[in-house]
């Protein structure tokens, strides 16, 4: 070890070296603060006199697979200006830290490319000393979205445990970045929100969310002037959840076996889009002898695909009368659970038309979704739930801005 390898690669600027040791294959560098860069940690003056030393002990960026240990004389100072006695400033590691921050830094390069298990193994240190490490850095770059100039939103929620415990998100549909993250998925949970956005004087033009009456009226209330765009994977989601109660109760209804037998198969079939569907495996006949016996079913499929082009219209008036005569279907089918849906279809119409002004969804999110997936599968300390929001503000998802 050198004097200019402890300045370039351990940042160490004021230090002189004293000794280096290979010992147990570690590396162990004993250094101290020149004579001329003593100074009072207090006023600054150099006025000061040496009293005593104490030894620390400091991680510095490995040699290979060698740690290397910075062993420091700590000078304490009785400093003639201000009569003091302190110990020397230290720059080059945070207070009471052990590692240094070029270590830190070392640490927070690994990140890019490996699990925080990964780089603990690495580096022979504890798991959580990665995670705080990466913790503050994510505080001081991502602590606090940028919400000037926000205007349009998307509103959602996760599962962050299988079924129970539930994230709430905000998204930016032009950054790309999450903007705000709270447990919960209820409107309660945005209420943070709605705080920061009047603090900055921040006026949403629109907003895209599910038709869950939690967030229509968390957003009509705090943000009257927003439109409310309804989302159309949520609404097509929850139309194939209708399908597939609808087949569940006619498989039950049904008494001949052997019908019983072609409804059963049928779940993943009656969901796909026709377009997806396998010829090799024999789905197109599958599905359409499913769809001959079973009137309702069939009635139920070819609405799911004519749902869709509520969306796809050259404008608002046309969309108008495409759901205007998907609802008159519903109504005439006699199938309960289509009426019904038709219903909330009706109760929900604005929102539904104005993506014709809008053209906006939560589908961004879904990116986002599967990013979250991922730090799940790495273990990302998802579990201290500051440092999960903190790493949900640090994704960016390509945006698919204004256009769905
Ligand atoms: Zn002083």
């Amino acid at each position: 070890m050198t004097t200019s390898l402890l300045f370039h690669v351990y940042g160490l600027r004021d230090q002189e070296l004293l000794r280096t040791d290979f010992k147990y294959s570690a590396v162990t560098v004993k250094v101290k603060t020149k004579e001329d860069k003593l100074q009072c940690s207090h006023c600054h003056s150099w006025q000061v006199i040496k009293s005593g030393t104490k030894e620390r002990l400091f991680r510095g960026i490995p040699i290979g697979s060698r740690p290397v240990y910075i062993i420091i004389k700590v000078q304490r100072l009785e400093c003639k200006q201000c009569g003091r006695i302190r110990q020397e400033k230290i720059k080059f590691a945070r207070p009471k830290s052990h590692y240094l921050n070029s270590f830190r830094r070392y640490v927070l390069e690994l990140s890019r490319i490996g699990t925080i298990s990964d780089i603990a193994d690495h580096l022979g240190i504890g798991w959580d000393v990665v995670k705080e490490i990466q913790k503050e850095y994510l505080l001081k770059n991502y602590g606090r979205p940028n919400l000037e100039n926000v205007e349009y939103i998307a509103i959602d929620e996760f599962a962050i445990e299988k079924g129970h415990k539930y994230m709430t998100v905000v998204y930016d549909l032009v950054s790309g970045v999450i903007l705000y993250a709270a447990k919960g998925k209820d409107a309660e949970s945005l209420e943070g929100f709605w705080r920061r956005l009047k603090k900055k004087d921040v006026h949403i033009k629109a907003a895209a969310i599910d038709m869950s009456p939690a967030y229509i009226s968390a957003v009509s209330t705090n943000v009257p002037e927003a439109q409310i765009v309804f989302d159309r994977f949520h609404i097509k989601r929850q139309f194939n959840e209708q399908i597939t109660k609808l087949r569940r109760d006619l498989y039950r209804q049904e008494t001949d076996l052997g019908k019983k037998d072609l409804l059963k198969g049928t779940r993943w079939l009656l969901l796909k889009n026709k377009e997806n569907l396998d010829s090799q495996k024999n789905e197109h006949a599958r599905l359409q002898e499913a769809l001959d016996i079973n009137r309702p079913l069939a009635i139920a499929y070819y609405m799911k695909e004519e749902l869709d082009l509520i969306w796809e219209q050259d404008n608002r008036e046309e969309a108008e009368k495409v759901l205007g005569s998907w609802v008159a279907k519903a109504f005439a089918c006699g199938v309960p659970r289509l009426k019904k849906f038709a219903n909330s279809l009706l109760a929900h119409r604005s929102g539904i038309f104005a993506w014709y002004d809008y053209p906006i969804s939560t589908g961004p999110l879904e990116g986002i979704n599967n990013k979250i997936k991922t730090m799940k599968r790495q273990a990302y300390g998802f579990r201290d739930d500051e440092f999960f929001i903190l790493k949900l503000y640090s994704l960016h998802e390509k945006t698919y801005a204004l256009t769905g």
